[in-house]
């Protein structure tokens, strides 16, 4: 089985500190609120992002980083467990002075100039548990809890 249905539950709205490390401050986040399952949105800037592609001929991640202050158009993202903990999985969308966009899978490394997000919880009963995929050597949904 790979999906779950859930019930929503708690909901939290709030603004990450300038300075912040984005993804270590959502990882916090959610492993100090118990979210073992939910959804990530957010809007804001960046100093800096890093952001990973994932190659799919050497199974391993390609990381960029990019240096320059950048707009958040969009982070998405979801939240399940990996040994045992809550794990954040998000995708962010960049956008600098031009206009141009970047994206990627959302490294350690993206420091917050401003950040708004919004986290669902869902009902924590259940939730999808990630371990190591064969195909992909990802550590994908696997199961249930
Ligand atoms: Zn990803």
């Amino acid at each position: 089985m790979n999906y779950v249905e859930f019930e929503e539950s708690r909901n939290f709205i709030g603004r990450i500190p300038y300075g912040e490390d984005l993804y270590d401050y959502l990882t916090a986040f959610v492993q100090e609120n118990g979210i073992k399952a939910g959804q990530i949105s957010a809007i804001g800037a960046v100093t800096r992002a890093r952001v990973g592609f994932y190659d799919q001929h050497n199974l391993q991640y390609i990381e960029r980083e990019l240096n320059k202050h950048l707009d958040i158009t969009s982070l998405s993202g979801n939240i399940s467990l990996l040994d045992e903990k809550p794990f954040v999985h998000a995708h962010i969308l960049v956008s600098d002075d031009e206009g141009s966009s970047y994206g990627g899978h959302l490294l350690k490394g993206t420091t917050v100039f401003l950040c708004e997000f919004i986290i669902k919880e869902f009902l924590p009963e259940k939730a999808l548990v990630r371990s190591e995929d064969e195909s992909t050597v990802l550590d994908i949904w696997q199961g249930q809890k």
